[in-house]
């Protein structure tokens, strides 16, 4: 099902008459710890349609935490999941979702753009599976700008590159459609013209609202293609050794790309164009330099004794890639972004 997508600053506003239209009435509420300010302008709106306010969502969606979850639910009565916030609190919804069956109302303020994608991740003891289920499709997506003016230029240059990552993946996955395709290109070619500017002026509500409308795009992409190395090696950092999911994204993609480029020399036409650039790997360098992303992996947590495990973890088993990756290959691709 496609969802309903309600676009522009003050688009929260119109929620309730979205919920309403709907027939949903009492509303679990879904957010990380300290996004207090986004979560109670939602709840302001939603008024006495709340029914219960969970804010203990986590990166990657351990099954702890959906026990927790499910506990506040079950007495709550809610008729809808409602997730402020990034791919934590839509990630918690989605896993609610998949137990429950009730439906998905989306307030992303981050560029992480699950919203748009059927794509569910559990982590359970270092593991973090994902899957696809046309049950964690959200219903109603709600994109208000106004709400990712709090995101710190490091957090909105990282999910900017996420966005791009989504977009990327979905460039050069060999059973994307044309369409899907065009559409990478064009969420890439947005983003690298609108993310400077959310950087370079973050008030700039304009330059956000390009960048959740690219992003949105990317992952209407990403769901229509299937996912290769670069986004199981994320996987990977993230479940086992718990990096920040947007900052590895952003790490990573030149690194992947570098790899894959010989294997996928149209994708890296079309992602050069839509870069501006030549050269379609350096132009993701030094988006990010321009972003002002100069981490490495080691910077963001991973230590050197890892490299090896997180490569072998990463190389197994089959998956979609442009390029076969043996587990040396994987460990030479962490080694370059270590
Ligand atoms: P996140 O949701 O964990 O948010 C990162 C941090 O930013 C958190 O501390 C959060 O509270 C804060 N934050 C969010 N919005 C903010 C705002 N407007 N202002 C200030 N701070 C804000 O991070 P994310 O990168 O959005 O999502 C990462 C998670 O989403 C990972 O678990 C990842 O696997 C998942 N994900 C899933 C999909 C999918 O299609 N299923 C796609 C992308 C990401």
């Amino acid at each position: 099902m496609t969802p309903r997508v309600v676009l522009g600053a003050g688009a929260v506003d119109r929620l309730p008459a979205e919920l309403d239209r709907a027939g949903w009435r009492r509303a679990f509420v879904i957010s990380t710890p300290g996004r207090a300010a986004e979560t109670d302008a939602v709840a302001a709106v939603l008024g006495e349609r709340v029914a219960a306010r969970f804010d203990r969502a986590v990166p990657h969606v351990p099954v702890a935490a959906v026990g927790d979850a499910l506990a506040a639910l079950a007495p709550a009565g809610a008729d809808v999941l409602v997730a402020v916030g990034g791919g934590s609190a839509i990630g918690l919804a989605k896993a609610l979702a998949l137990r429950t069956g009730l439906p998905i109302a989306a307030v992303p303020t981050t560029y992480a753009g699950s919203e748009m994608t059927t794509i569910w991740g559990l982590t359970d003891r270092g593991v973090k599976r994902t899957g696809r289920d046309p049950r964690v499709a959200s219903s109603i997506v709600v994109y208000d700008a106004r709400l990712t003016l709090s995101l710190p230029p490091e957090l909105s240059a990282a999910s900017g590159m996420n966005a791009m990552a989504h977009a990327v993946e979905a460039l050069y996955a060999a059973d994307a459609d044309d369409e899907t395709r065009a559409r990478a290109e064009s969420a890439a070619r947005a983003l690298a013209a609108s993310l400077p500017r959310t950087i370079e002026a973050p008030d700039d509500l304009e330059a956000r609202e390009a960048t959740l409308h690219a992003a949105h795009d990317a992952a209407i992409a990403l769901n229509n293609a299937s996912m290769g190395l670069h986004h199981r090696l994320c996987h990977v950092l993230g479940g086992r050794v718990g990096l920040p999911h947007a900052m590895t994204h952003a790490v990573l993609l030149p690194h992947v790309v570098a790899f894959n480029a010989p294997a996928a020399s149209e994708a890296m036409d079309r992602l050069a164009s839509a870069l501006g650039v030549g050269d379609a790997p350096a132009g993701l360098a030094a988006l990010n330099r321009r972003l002002g992303i100069r981490a490495r992996l080691r910077d963001l947590g991973l230590r050197e004794a890892d490299l090896a495990a997180a490569a072998a973890a990463a190389a197994d088993g089959e998956y979609p890639n442009p390029r076969p990756a043996s587990a040396e290959d994987v460990r030479a691709i962490l080694a370059a972004a270590f």
